[in-house]
Order: structure tokens, then sequence, then C-alpha cells
């Protein structure tokens, strides 16, 4: 095939051939921890990263390694690199680019674990997080001084349903020399391609719509291939590096040195690595991703226009609607759909919140989204309780608000069920 090829090709195809041992069509699950070297010079060929191979699945495996290459062709990048979780991604991510003393600037609109790891956990590693909000272009710039390593933002951001200004955002990060990260969960490379946009990386949590049904916990990172990484400010990837005899990792591997970086140094030294098991439900996941999320978007709509105007809905924060602030610019940048993730406030506060969650029959209370059935959940009292409540009320939590991910089941179950949980909430 020598056209472009298709986004509905890819995710069945990108990444998978048939098994060279046994010509399996579907990708085998090779629930193997190491791999045999043919002679000594093969083993020492391959931890010189002079050949590319097998060696131990805490750095590479055959089923993780065929997610990673159809991310990679999803997302639009040269590489990535597959982690045990969404979390491990992000934090994976930006080891290349850190040390002590440095910082990144990141958006105020984040999902809540986020931000929990990036005011607690980077202390304890001597790096910070500026926070702002990226709808501020000149407070994004302002934020960005001369230890800053990165700019970090979601496409559609969990759970308020802001959707980020990425090519926006991108300009600035490259008059800084610093690489945009985006995290793509809740769009998914089906709604929106971040790399073609202008990021420099992707992260993931598979764990959500990539996967798409609940079953495993994954991360992925993606690279554009396109970043000045021998700019003055990335050592780790620029210098010798310590941890690998002296390794120049950019003048030896081009535009795959961050992915190798992390592999060979990531996850060799992290061991955040996703294991076979979780890359083949992820991969099975993948081959109906546009299916899905032509049918989570289609709801979302329905179920979103239906919610703002019941009378005890104080607010709804789907960007694809019209009274969304974000509604031109979901256009502009997500094309396809703004996605099934929103919030729903209510006019009864906090008590009317707990009382509709504890009412719904077909939506699950779970801390998850991307399912494929719908969930709810009360974030000010569950995922973004660690925050203070200007946090909370920043991110989009405030104590009256629900968060909704819209599944694929009909879209007229789903009301039902929200209007029968909306009368007890209201009663
Ligand atoms: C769930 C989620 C994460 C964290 O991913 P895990 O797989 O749970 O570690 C990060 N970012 C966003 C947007 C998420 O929804």
């Amino acid at each position: 095939m020598t056209q472009d090829i298709g986004f509905d090709t890819l995710q069945i195809h990108a990444g998978a051939r048939p098994d060279p041992a046994t010509g399996a069509r579907q990708v085998p699950i090779y629930q193997t921890t190491a791999y045999v070297f043919r002679d000594a010079d093969h083993a020492a060929a391959l931890f010189n990263l002079q050949e590319v191979g097998y060696i131990y699945s805490r750095l590479t495996n055959p089923t993780v390694a065929a997610l990673g290459e159809r991310l990679a062709a999803l997302e639009g990048g040269v590489g990535a690199v597959c982690t045990s979780s969404g979390h491990a991604a992000q934090l994976m991510a930006l080891y290349p680019l850190m040390g002590p003393g440095k910082n990144i600037v990141a958006s105020t609109r984040l999902y809540g674990g986020t931000i929990t790891q990036f005011t607690q956990v980077f202390k304890r590693f001597g790096w910070s997080c500026t926070f702002v909000d990226t709808d501020d272009l000149a407070a994004v710039e302002a934020a960005i001084d001369d230890n800053t390593r990165a700019l970090f933002c979601e496409t559609i951001a969990n759970p308020g349903g802001y959707v980020s200004d990425i090519p926006a955002l991108a300009a600035i990060a490259d008059k800084h020399g610093i690489p945009l990260v985006v995290d793509n969960t809740t769009a998914t490379p089906y709604l929106a391609k971040p790399i073609e946009m202008g990021a420099t990386l992707v992260v993931h949590s598979t764990t959500k719509y990539l996967t798409g049904n609940g079953t495993v916990t994954g991360g992925a990172i993606i690279d554009s291939g396109k970043f000045n990484w021998s700019n003055g400010k990335f050592p780790s990837l620029a210098e010798p590096e310590p941890a690998y005899h002296g390794l120049k990792f950019h003048e030896t591997f081009g535009a795959l040195a961050y992915t190798f970086f992390g592999i060979a140094i990531g996850l060799r030294d992290l061991g955040m690595t996703m294991n076979p098991q979780a890359a083949h439900y992820t991969l099975m996941g993948i081959e109906t991703l546009s299916l899905r999320m032509q049918k989570h978007v289609a709801n979302a709509g329905k179920v979103a226009a239906w919610l703002e105007t019941h009378p005890a809905v104080e607010a709804v924060t789907y960007p694809g609607l019209d009274s969304s602030p974000y509604k031109a610019r979901a256009e502009k940048l997500l094309p396809k759909g703004a996605g099934a993730l929103f919030t729903v406030a209510l006019k009864g506060g906090y008590e009317a919140c707990v009382k509709m969650v504890d009412s719904l029959e077909l939506f699950s209370h779970v801390a998850n989204l991307g399912d494929a059935r719908s969930l709810i959940i009360h974030s000010a009292s569950t995922t973004h309780r660690q925050l203070t409540p200007e946090q909370q009320v920043a991110a989009g939590a405030a104590p009256n608000v629900v968060r909704l991910s819209i599944g694929i089941e009909d879209g007229e179950d789903i009301i039902a069920d929200l209007a029968q949980a909306l009368d007890k909430a209201s009663a």
C-alpha cells in the first residue's frame, strides 16, 4: 500500500504483523521475562544498543512493542514508550527533561491526580511546577523562566470540559526552546492529534478510551521526533549519559533519541513497565477506537443538550454546547467531536450531587472514565479530594459538580437513567 493509510486501517494494523514463528494473525501475548541470546556477541551488541532486539521485559517485550508502534502511528509520532499507568507515563515523560532545580509550567486545569503528582511528588525530586491559566497566554509566557523544561496541558481537560489552545501553547514552547507535553487521554488520537498542532510529546492514560472497557491500567509517551534536544537545556539527551557508559543519545539516535532514552534509561532504571497482558487488552481496544469514539461523542452531545434544559441543572460544561466558551475552539481543534467527558453543576449543591449519584442505576459510580459504560463521579469528594477548595474550583471540580463519562449504550437509556436520578435528587 502506497497511499496515506487511514486512521481506521492503522488502528487495526499498525504495529501488528503475522507472528514470524507461528503465523498467528493476532499479536500473541509474549508472556516471557527474558529472551535467549544467539551468542555472547549478540548479547553484547544488544546491551550496547548497536543492535535492536529483546533482552528483558522490563525494557522491551514484543506485545508491548506492537502497542507502542500502533500508538506512534495513530498519533503521528516517531516512537512510543509504554508504561504501567498514565501517571507513570507523565513522570517518565518528564524524567529525561528534568533535574533538581528545574520546573515545568502546567495548566491549572488538569486531572486531579496529576495536580497532586506535580505538586507533591515533584518536590521530592527537587522539581517544581508553576500552574497557570493557559487561556492567558501572557501569563504562560511570564511563568516560563531559565529553569523551565516543559509546558504541560491536557487536550480536553479532565473534568471541566476545557479545550486547550494547543497551537498557541506550542508556539510559546517553541519560542522558549522547551517541549509542549500534551496529555491526550480524554480526546484520543481519533479526535485530536496534538503533534500535528505542534506538540513535542503526547502522554496517555491508555487505561481510558484506548483500552475502552475498564480492564487494565497503562500509559504511553509518544515522541514527535521533531524537537532539538541539543539546544543546551537537555543534558540527559544531548551530553554523555553517565548511566549508559557516556552514550550521547541525541547525537547517536537522532529523531529516536527520546524514545531510546525512555527505554534504555527510563524503563531500565525506573521500571514503570507495561506488562504484555495489559498491552494485549489495549491493542484489542484500539481496534475499535474510532467506532467507539463516534458513539461516545454522539451520545455525549445528546445527553449534554438534554441536561442543560433540566430544571435541576445549573450548568453543563460540555465543549460541544453553544453555551460553552470553548465551543469555537473545539470546532476548530476537535472537528470530529468534543469528547464525552463533562461536568454538571446542580442547583441543589453537594447534597443533590450525592443523591443523584446514589440514585443512578445504569451509571456506575467509579473513579474511572473512558469506559464503554457510562460512569459518574463526584470529583470534590473523590478524585479531587486532595486539592484545596481553590484548586478544586480552578480544576472544574467544585462541590456542587458531578463528572459524567458518557458511554456507548443507547443514548435514550442514558437520558432515562439521568432523568429518574435527577427527579429523586430534586425531590
Ligand atoms: C486517568 C488519567 C491519568 C492517570 O492515568 P492512570 O492510568 O490512572 O495512571 C492522567 N491523565 C488523565 C487525563 C487521566 O484521565
